[in-house]
């Protein structure tokens, strides 16, 4: 039976992709041993990094005056790194926060302020409707002299997406894209500073990207070298020994992506299977989407109920026994949740409408 992976990340990878890892991982091209044992400054893995960071060049279509870094830590460590760079000299930072990750992001803020001196400010959020829907502000609001305003483009918990971005007053936009990074087409150049963790449609968990306009480079040492993006951008992500086999895995990814078209192939194919499960969704009585504004709706994750928690419980045990793997939706949301990021066959979406009518028409 086939396996479909659900999750929401670490998260499916293209087969060809690990059909091509298992052929290079005990010889890598006549180097004699496998990509993790290259040593981070020899000539192969330089070719590896160098080729990853041109190849998302081009399929995000990155500006000259933007520096592309990998790093650890995950998107969670950019929490801290975006405020210990950004907002140096008593800057206000504007966070809107429609989602979990986002309120966390926020917090991580407000934490920090205690330690330096920076203004984070909640610009506005959505959690008194559990972040049904994307939450709007007055541009007018903002104070244009701010660091940055923060926000996520994809909620991955709660299925939500800002798909066009909103007027922050001509202060610099920085976005958690973890959940949507090249599965959604964006226009660098509307942004200050994008990061995402690669577990969803990059590659393994381990590599975080970070993608800074270099004006906003810190223009003074932060904490620590670690966490100072200059340090990081002016050794070309070779300040230490980066993550080498992710970075190779995301090479690997970049290079599929663009042999399939690029961004817009596939957003085209990710709206035709999130449209594929929200038509069957929309037209059923038993199940439902949380999501309050349609518009908002995320084509990454979909997360749904039926009518009852013991039956929510019910379908995530039945669809474990059928295959469906990681469907079970976020420990703090409950019900389900479909991640189908570029990785995620059409295949699997079909047989998951297919799944969920039989489950309808028995319990309903
Ligand atoms: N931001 C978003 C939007 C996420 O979905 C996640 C993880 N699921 C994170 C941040 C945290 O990422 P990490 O585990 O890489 O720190």
């Amino acid at each position: 039976m086939t396996v479909y992976n659900f999750s929401a990340g670490p998260a499916v990878l293209p087969k060809p992709v690990l059909e091509v890892a298992q052929k290079e991982m005990l010889d890598y091209r006549n180097s004699g041993m496998s990509v993790m044992e290259l040593s981070h400054r020899s000539a192969e893995f330089d070719e590896i990094i160098k080729s990853a960071e041109l190849r998302l060049r081009e399929l995000m279509a990155i500006p000259d005056n933007y520096k592309v870094i990998f790093l650890q830590g995950g998107a969670s460590l950019q929490f801290s790194m975006i405020p210990l760079n950004l907002a140096q000299k008593n800057k206000k930072a504007y966070y809107l926060v429609g989602g979990s990750w986002g309120k966390k992001a926020y917090t991580e803020a407000v934490k920090l302020a205690k330690t330096i001196d920076f203004q984070p400010e909640l610009l506005a959020s959505s959690e008194e409707t559990v972040f049904n829907h994307i939450p709007t502000f007055d541009a007018k609001t903002i104070d244009k002299d701010a660091a940055y305003v923060h926000l996520t483009t994809n909620n991955t918990i709660e299925g939500t997406t800002i798909y066009d971005l909103p007027d922050t007053n001509g202060v610099p936009i920085v976005a958690d894209m973890s959940s949507n990074i090249l599965a959604v087409r964006y226009n660098v150049s509307d942004f200050g500073l994008i990061y995402a963790g690669a577990q969803k449609n990059i590659g393994p968990a381990g590599v975080t990207i970070v993608i800074v306009r270099e004006d906003l480079l810190n223009d003074e040492p932060v904490l620590s070298s670690m966490l100072d993006y200059r340090i990081q951008a002016d050794n070309d992500s070779l300040y230490n020994t980066p993550p080498t086999y992710g970075i190779y895995m995301a090479r690997l990814v970049f290079d599929y992506v663009a042999s399939l078209g690029g961004v817009d192939a596939m957003e085209t194919k990710n709206i035709e299977k999130a449209n594929l499960l929200y038509d069957f969704i929309d037209q059923s009585e038993f199940y439902s989407n949380p999501v309050s504004v349609k518009a908002d709706r995320s084509i990454c994750n979909i997360p749904f109920v039926t009518p009852t928690d013991e039956l929510d419980k019910l379908f995530n045990k039945e669809a474990l026994e059928q295959d469906f793997k990681n469907i079970k939706g976020h420990r703090s949301v409950g019900g389900m949740r479909a991640s189908i990021y570029n990785a995620f066959p059409l295949a699997g979406v079909e047989a998951l409408v297919a799944f969920m009518k039989a489950f309808e028409e028995k319990n309903k």
